[in-house]
């Protein structure tokens, strides 16, 4: 079945692990087994059906817990030509970008979900980025995005120390 709201079918509707759709980020057309598709797919579906029409371009995203590792995947498994490592790979605390002509294509985070909403936006832009700039840990991913604002880094805190109260003489 195929998911464009009423793609086919007058009235008919798909959503989920059945729907079958052409997605603008990945450039093909998925059909993705996941929650978070379902949960948003199901989303875009009413809103169709309520008049609002536009294509369904959330990045595909799921997550797993295996032993003492935290699993995210978001993108569309195709072609890459080149894998960029952010962090250990050794110590399982890393992102791993399959890169295609410079824009990710896929990541997959090792004990890193914290890094994964920064880099779906990256992965959504679809803007080429410098593997060295993805692999260098100062550089932060929100930079790397069209149009970013200067990123503030953080700044330690300057605690204020009790001053001595001024002697006899000096007053
Ligand atoms: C073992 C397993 C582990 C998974 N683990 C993960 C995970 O860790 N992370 C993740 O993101 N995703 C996981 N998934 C995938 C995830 O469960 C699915 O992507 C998600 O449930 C899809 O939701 P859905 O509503 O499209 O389909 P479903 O959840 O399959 O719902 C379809 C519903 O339609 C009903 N139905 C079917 N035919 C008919 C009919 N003819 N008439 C009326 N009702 C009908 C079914 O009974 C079912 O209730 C896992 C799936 C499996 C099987």
């Amino acid at each position: 079945m195929r998911w464009r709201s009423n793609a086919h079918v007058e009235g008919i509707y798909a959503a989920g692990d059945v729907a079958n759709h052409f997605h603008p980020v990945c450039g093909r057309l998925i059909r993705v087994e996941h929650w978070h598709n379902a949960i948003h797919q199901g989303r875009a579906a009413a809103r169709s059906m309520l008049g609002k029409r536009e294509p369904y371009a959330e990045v595909p995203w799921f997550w797993s817990d295996q032993y003492d590792y935290n699993v995210q995947y978001a993108g569309c498994h195709s072609d890459w030509d080149d894998l960029v490592v952010r962090g250990s790979l050794d110590q399982r605390t890393c992102v791993v970008f399959y890169l295609q002509e410079q824009r990710i294509a896929v990541a997959v985070a090792f004990n890193r979900g914290k890094d994964m909403p920064r880099v779906m936006r990256l992965l959504k832009a679809r803007v080429q980025v410098d593997p060295a700039a993805l692999r260098d840990e100062n550089v932060d991913l929100r930079s790397l995005l069209p149009g970013a604002k200067p990123v503030r880094t953080p700044q330690p805190r300057i605690v204020p120390r009790p001053v001595a109260p001024l002697s006899e003489e000096v007053r």
